[in-house]
């Protein structure tokens, strides 16, 4: 990041910081209890002293003190929405323009501009993302069609009647359109006038990026969100991770100990935004992700991260977070591979031991290079040696079986 963000994201924090500690019962009370004062907070750095709310304590929160858990801003004049998003947690949204600030920059980015007309597909009740993506679009200018989710021959006949230019929403619905549009007979490329697509909500394989931007030369934006924390992050032209988002705070931090892990280590996403109306300071977003600060080859500067998987799938094997996708990340590049799992032990109690179990999708002539190649190649996802690998023939691993397993015993 250059230095100057940094600096303004440094100043920005600690105000909101002051802010919220005077104004949120609970942001108060966690920083109480962790001796930390609102002052100690002069940087994104000393943030890791103060623990990490995960969505369950949040939501236990909110049970014990309705319906905010303390974390609305007693000085909050209107709230202009209430949403009820999974958990279930209540959400007050007010006044507060940072997550529209940082939707609106990340709309930009995918393409989106005044006079453009949107479809956005998101739901507009109870969840806020619909909303959000209203704003969003609102800021930079664009006219929005909010059409919501179904309909899906009403969603063709809105894109042709009204040329719609944009659209906002999961990759899968939009396909669901495109498939329609076909279906029709309408033949999609050349007839619609849509030009680019902000998604998010779900996974954008490759496969469908290379469909939507190769076979309908669309122009498509991927964004990493959470229904309580808006937009955080974004890919780019070159599929490296997810760029940080502006006027987020985003830290990769142990799940147990709430620390930053290191770059490359994989550790929970701990989201600090600046939500005036509801701060919550630190939120657990409870997904894995790895952190990453080399230079992007899209040429800009902001920290990126890979988004690994749930928090809680992940089994820690010598002081790191392993993820079951991980494995499968190594796996995909060797054909030989079926399927792989791992398997943590301690037969001394002393150190952990980590082993690959390995079904070969076909026989190899040299089992052992083959071993030893893909566990330099776990070695360089996960950071943590493989001590042993196991192989069983095509078929020999059960369908159902975990891709990590931990037999350590700890009494
Ligand atoms: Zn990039």
């Amino acid at each position: 990041m250059p230095t100057t963000k940094r600096v303004s994201l440094d100043r920005e924090l600690a105000g909101f910081v002051k802010l919220a500690y005077a104004n949120a019962p609970a942001v108060k009370k966690i920083f109480d209890d962790a001796g930390v004062k609102p002052g100690d907070i002069k940087h994104v750095a000393d943030l890791e002293r103060v623990p990490v709310t995960s969505k369950d304590r949040l939501a236990e929160m909110q049970k014990a003190s309705p319906p905010y858990g303390g974390f609305l801003n007693t000085k909050a004049k209107r709230l202009k929405h209430i949403f009820l998003s999974p958990g279930p947690l209540y959400e007050p949204h007010g006044a507060e323009k940072s997550l529209v600030k940082t939707a609106a920059q990340l709309f930009r980015i995918a393409g989106f501009k005044r006079g453009d007309v949107a479809l956005n597909t998101l739901s507009y009740h109870l969840v806020p993302a619909g909303l959000l993506l209203d704003a969003g679009l609102q800021a930079v200018g664009a006219t929005v069609v909010p059409s919501g989710v179904g309909n899906t021959e009403l969603q063709v006949k809105l894109m042709l009647d009204l040329k719609v230019n944009g659209y906002a929403g999961t990759p899968s619905f939009l396909m669901t359109i495109i498939k329609k549009a076909e279906e029709m007979g309408l033949g999609f490329k050349g007839k619609f006038a849509l030009h680019h697509a902000l998604f998010t909500a779900e996974p954008y394989p490759p496969s469908l990026r290379a469909q939507f931007e190769g076979v309908y030369g669309l122009k498509t934006l991927n964004v990493y969100a959470t229904a309580e924390l808006g937009f955080l992050a974004y890919d780019c032209s070159a599929q490296q991770g997810l760029h940080f988002a502006d006027g987020v705070v985003i830290q990769i931090c142990d799940p147990a100990t709430g620390k930053p892990v290191a770059s490359g280590e994989a550790g929970q996403v701990v989201v600090t935004t600046f939500n005036e109306t509801y701060p919550t300071i630190r939120l657990g977003t409870g997904d894995l992700a790895v952190y990453l600060d080399a230079p992007c080859a899209c040429g800009r500067k902001t920290p990126r991260l890979a988004l690994v998987g749930r928090v809680g799938d992940a089994i820690k094997v010598r002081g790191m977070f392993v993820h079951p996708n991980q494995l499968k990340a190594a796996a995909a590049k060797f054909p030989a591979i079926a399927r792989v799992q791992g398997i943590v032990t301690r037969p001394d109690n002393v150190r952990d031991t980590l082993t690959l179990k390995i079904e070969l999708a076909q026989e190899v002539s040299d089992r052992e290079k083959l071993g030893q190649e893909f566990s330099e190649a776990v070695r360089g996802l996960i950071r943590v040696g493989v001590d042993q690998v196991d192989f069983v023939a095509s078929g020999g691993m059960a369908a159902d079986a975990k891709g990590m397993i931990d037999e350590r015993k700890w009494e």
